[in-house]
């Protein structure tokens, strides 16, 4: 009787080792295949501010989808962290660059704006209070699957475990709110429209500190591809109200206010180069040849972004003048 029922337990306990074992094989074979993540670049800003810069390739096999910079602020009772990442290993990986600069929890994310490289690492923050402009949440909700989608195609990777989760805490278009967290005082700035129809910029007064999001990037081509453009020429010329020190980009290395200056000026002349290309009775293929891109060919990405970037701004030159 003894023998008979322990031998077929010893056979199913050794049919579990095994399993286990050629489980264990199969994970290190998968994750020998996936490349680890490019490195953070930590600038420390001042005693409390630290810009996390990501890589500024467009999402590619290599950096799988990681390529947006974040900012950690470390106030007295717990660090905010501004954009999350492409997906919730992009967000993870933040994390734990982050969790190296303070032993403080994570208590605030904010989203800039809704695309994906700024939002979707959300999900590892389960803890925290997300906080974005009202039309951010809004288009994290109906665009966060797309994102994910894109994000996938785009990196050959999936990203299983990543989900949209939109903003708790949200302020309005068209406003600007003095805010206090873990006693770091914030403006959330809210523009009508720029790069989205829901960007938000911080302004952190105490550290001279801007916060652009994609409104401000540096040393890429802007994209247009959900952008306002008129707007986000406005709303250039607004940011030269703050007396920044420092302003972190969405995207590259951090910038100075004549940078941002020489950014606005760019953008000014190319949507009236081509209004003016339009009300001559130009067509959108005359911009090219008429609208000097000098500056915008120095820029990374022009190739992919600025045929877009075009037709984009011809179409709301159209609409404006109609
Ligand atoms: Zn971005």
């Amino acid at each position: 009787m003894k023998t008979s029922t322990r031998t077929p337990r010893l056979k199913a306990s050794f049919a579990k080792k095994m399993l286990l074992l050629l489980a264990g094989v199969a994970v290190l074979a998968g994750a020998s295949l996936v490349k680890p993540l490019p490195a953070v670049k930590t600038v420390k800003v001042n005693e409390r501010i630290y810009a996390l810069l990501g890589p500024t390739e467009l999402p590619n096999a290599h950096n799988g989808g990681y390529m947006v910079n974040s900012t950690l602020i470390v106030g007295d009772r717990g660090a905010i962290l501004v954009d999350t990442g492409f997906s919730d290993e992009i967000g993870a990986h933040i994390r734990k660059a982050a969790e190296k600069l303070t032993k403080l929890p994570i208590t605030h994310v904010v989203n800039t704006h809704h695309h994906g490289d700024h939002s979707l690492g959300n999900v590892v923050f389960p803890g925290a209070e997300i906080i974005s402009s009202e039309n951010c949440k809004k288009l994290v909700i109906d665009t966060g699957a797309d994102w994910i989608a894109m994000g996938e195609s785009m990196t050959g990777r999936k990203f299983p475990n990543t989900r949209a989760i939109p903003a708790t805490r949200t302020y309005a278009s068209q406003t600007r709110t003095a805010a206090e967290i873990n006693g770091v005082k914030i403006e959330f700035w809210v523009p009508e429209a720029a790069h989205t129809r829901g960007d938000m910029l911080m302004w952190l007064p105490d550290d001279k500190v801007l916060i652009g999001g994609d409104v401000l990037v540096n040393t890429v081509t802007p994209a247009f591809r959900d952008a306002e453009v008129k707007l986000w020429v406005q709303t250039l010329a607004e940011v030269q109200q703050y007396p920044a020190r420092t302003i972190i980009p969405g995207h590259g290395p951090l910038m100075t206010m004549q940078q941002a200056k020489k950014l606005h000026k760019q953008m000014a002349e190319f949507y009236a180069g081509v209004e003016k290309v339009y009300k001559s009775g130009g067509a959108e293929e005359d911009v090219r040849k008429k609208v000097s891109l000098k500056e915008w060919q120095k820029l990374k990405h022009f190739d992919e972004q600025m045929g877009g970037n075009i037709n984009r701004t011809w179409l709301q030159v159209e609409a404006a003048n109609f």
